[in-house]
């Protein structure tokens, strides 16, 4: 049957258009005023995170229990949309953090969701993501750092780069092999996931990676030599690193594609403004039909965008829209 645009309907509530607005009026007085700085010192001032995740950019979809806001999967695509709208690299830091508050909500034990996941609710801690090393990225199954088990604790040693967050953040969601691969179809498995917190002996940030586009949510290398933590702080089980990983990107390809229609909104919005403003044969560009249909065309490109996201998280949150990995599956 042909799927009609009835199954992609997006239910927004009056809810949704208010926590909009909220965080448009918080980023326009917030960071508007900054966003150009941040771009040129390459830095977001830590307050400035701080306020961002007190209008609720690290609590919107977790339990109460925890210092959440119990809300929709819908709501943190507006939120990150909205601050994506007016920068960029503030919407990343709190994308990357998701990688590690997730997967802790989602596989953590009672003691590490106390520990690590009500810390980085409350926009206290800040989360890095570590999985991508020197010669793995999109092949996640071939990492090469390690973990093995010393008794009461896990020794890890490994180099990871392009870690989001790596300069900033306090709590960090490693991943390293820890038993090797049962055959050459089974690569992804024997990989686990640890909570490493910063400040531990033989943990390093390495070198700060430049990027365009994000300045000021530079990624950077991170160096684990003979770094120790303690049993209890292996996430989910032994062996399910691949699973936690993978899964993890499911919810983040939602945070990452809401900050792709954030910006697309911007740039369409610096460009209607342009339009109007310059004039060009003695009249403002926008009268131009060739300029109109461009400004039809990408509104509506747009807003397609924008609504197909919506659905997206709105069936996420059903549990509809899943990778169909699990703990048992081959990877040819
Ligand atoms: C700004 C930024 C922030 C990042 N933040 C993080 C982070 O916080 N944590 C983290 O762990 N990682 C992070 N990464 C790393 C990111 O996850 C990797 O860059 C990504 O997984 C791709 O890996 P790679 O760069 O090694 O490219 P490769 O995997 O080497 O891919 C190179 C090219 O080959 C293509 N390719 C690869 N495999 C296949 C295939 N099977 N079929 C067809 N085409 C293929 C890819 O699409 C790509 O075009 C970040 C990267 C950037 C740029």
């Amino acid at each position: 049957m042909m799927p009609r645009s009835a199954d992609y309907e997006v239910k927004l509530t009056p809810d949704h258009e208010s926590l909009r607005h909220t965080i448009r009026d918080f980023a326009e007085k917030e960071i508007r005023p900054v966003a150009f700085e941040i771009d040129r010192n390459n830095k977001i001032p830590r307050d400035l995170l701080r306020r961002i995740a007190g209008v609720g950019l690290t609590a919107i979809t977790y339990k109460e229990e925890y210092g959440g806001l119990g809300g929709d999967l819908l709501s943190m695509v507006i939120a990150i949309e909205e601050i994506a709208r007016v920068s960029a690299a503030c919407s990343t830091v709190f994308v990357a953090s998701h990688l590690v508050s997730e997967p802790l909500n989602e596989w953590g034990s009672a003691e590490q969701k106390k520990r690590f996941l009500v810390p980085m609710v409350s926009g206290e801690k800040i989360g890095a993501h570590a999985m991508t090393e020197p010669g793995a990225g999109s092949d996640v199954a071939g990492i090469k750092s390690t973990a093995k088990l010393h008794g009461t604790h896990w020794e890890i040693n490994g180099r990871k780069t392009f870690i989001t967050n790596g300069e900033i953040a306090e709590l960090y969601l490693v991943f390293a092999r820890t038993s090797p691969p049962p055959s050459a179809r089974e690569r992804h498995k024997g990989l686990s996931a640890f909570m490493v917190e910063r400040g531990t002996e033989g943990f390093q940030v390495g070198s700060h990676i430049e990027t365009t586009g994000l300045r000021g949510s530079q990624p950077s290398e991170l160096i684990l030599d003979h770094v120790k933590v303690p049993t209890d702080n292996l996430v989910g089980k032994e062996g399910d690193g691949f699973y936690i990983g993978v899964k993890t990107y499911d919810r983040g390809r939602v945070d990452v594609s809401a900050q792709g229609v954030g910006i697309a909104q911007a740039a369409y919005e610096a460009a209607i403004n342009y339009a109007q403003t310059r004039t060009s044969f003695e009249k403002p560009l926008i009268d131009f039909h060739p300029v109109q249909a461009g400004r039809d065309g990408h509104g509506t490109s747009h807003g397609t965008l924008a609504h197909l996201l919506g659905s997206i998280a709105q069936r996420s949150g059903q549990g509809v829209c899943q990778s169909r990995i699990d703990r048992e599956s081959n990877i040819d």
